[in-house]
């Protein structure tokens, strides 16, 4: 079962649930809490991002902390590379509006640094914080003040010896690397603990999740590291997290792209509602691919719809049709859409007409009843449907039937040619 937070299908938005239960179960694992957010054991999915300001930086790193957790982050983390950036984290975690995690490269005592700031996560590379004693101080300071650690395993900074015994960095390189840093922090009674095994190889990140994901039970941090700038870092990013979600494995997600960070987190937050694995925040904009029956010009009109609706908070489904002929039975999954005819617009809500208005007024209506809807959910406003917007509609597909034909797209001519082909007729 896929996860989303808990929506009916009668509430704006439930459309996004709804596709997150084809999804197979999500695999069980153990659950830790960073700060207020618990990562693992059937919480929900969250999202990650990380800070590019020098930490020591204390307004300028809380203003795009600020800024991802407006654009979805759950969790931020910030380099603490340097006894400046964990002064600056002391200042910083008493005034984020979501828990902080420390990133720690080579100085263990950065990561003591950290914790004394009061970072609610700790982020370890094995691969360059080596020494078994300076590992285990870490972890015990982390277990008396009950902060978790994410055992961050990276293909390009792995450590030297397990690179040497598998000839590489294979999977189960990546895996034996946290394996090794777990059994450390066993050794002093420490399992707040999340795991990721990135690579920039998508193919090998996957194979090293999924040996992750049967190897242990600890969350598991999903990401496919320096992907790059959008939007190839996009795909890339999206080609291993979503198919690693799509088998019910990862418990929290971060984008690496080489852009603004908050691209990063907007990113995470919508491949999680487009996977129905995290309930809706914002708009969620389909429109038709447009055909020979369009009555507008679908990607104009799509265009201006996302950017009117975009950041308003209103978390529906909207379809923009180009036909009123096939566009409310195409999309009557939308929580809300338009579709074209006649120079008139038809607006429906779940399918159903509920207004015609002028086409130079589709995107103001769209935006006008989006509001309405969240407002006042789906029941009031089929309730309040204008009394002959059915009719309206329906005389207009008639007219468009008759002036088209219901073949606009010369889908028969096509046939008859293809038949004509393969016959050699
Ligand atoms: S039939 Fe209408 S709604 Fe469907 S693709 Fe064509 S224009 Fe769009």
């Amino acid at each position: 079962m896929g996860q989303p937070e808990g929506s009916s299908e009668a509430s704006p938005g439930a459309s996004a649930a709804l596709e997150g239960k084809w999804l197979p179960p999500r695999r069980p694992t153990r659950q830790i809490h960073v700060g207020s957010v618990a990562v693992g054991g059937g919480a929900p999915v969250s999202v990650q991002s990380m800070t590019t300001t020098k930490t020591a930086d204390v307004e300028a790193t809380l203003a795009q902390i600020y800024d991802l957790a407006a654009a979805g982050a759950d969790i931020v983390r910030c380099t603490c590379n340097e006894q400046a950036a964990a002064e600056g984290l002391a200042h910083i975690v008493p005034r984020s509006p979501v828990p902080i995690v420390a990133d720690i490269h080579f100085h263990h005592e950065m990561a003591l640094g950290a914790l004394e700031a009061g970072v609610q996560g700790l982020r370890l590379n094995p691969g360059n914080l080596r020494k078994e004693a300076e590992i285990k101080l870490v972890a015990s300071e982390a277990r008396d003040r009950g902060v978790p650690i994410r055992i961050g395993v990276n293909a390009g900074s792995l450590h030297p010896e397990v690179y040497e015994r598998y000839g590489g960095a294979t999977p189960e390189a990546l895996v034996e690397s946290a394996k090794i840093e777990l059994a450390y922090f066993e050794e002093v009674g420490f399992e707040d603990v999340k795991i990721s095994v990135k690579a920039s190889s998508v193919s090998l990140m996957i194979a090293a999740y999924r040996l992750a994901s049967d190897t242990f039970d600890h969350p598991l941090h999903l990401g496919v590291t320096e992907a790059g700038p959008p939007p190839a870092g996009l795909l890339k990013g999206t080609a291993g997290i979503a198919t690693l979600l799509a088998e019910g494995i990862g418990d929290t997600i971060r984008y690496s792209l080489t852009a603004d960070p908050v691209e990063e987190a907007r990113a995470g937050r919508q491949l999680l509602e487009a996977m129905g694995l995290r309930d809706r925040r914002d708009v969620d904009l389909i429109a038709c691919p447009s055909c020979g029956r369009a009555e507008i010009d679908v990607i104009g009109v799509a265009k201006a719809a996302q950017e009117a609706l975009e950041g308003r908070n209103l978390p529906v489904q909207v379809a923009v049709m180009g036909c009123v002929v096939n566009g409310p039975g195409e999309a009557r999954h939308a929580d809300l859409g338009i579709a074209a005819g006649r120079k008139r617009g038809h607006l429906f809500i779940r399918g159903k007409i509920v207004r015609v208005v002028p086409e130079d007024q589709m995107v103001e209506a769209l935006v006008e009843e989006a509001e309405r809807l969240v407002a006042e959910g789906v029941e009031a406003r089929l309730a309040a449907a204008d009394a002959g917007a059915e009719a309206a509609a329906e005389e207009d597909r008639r007219e468009l039937l008759e002036a088209k034909g219901s073949d606009a797209n010369h889908a028969g001519q096509r046939v008859e040619l293809i038949r004509k082909t393969v016959s050699g007729g």
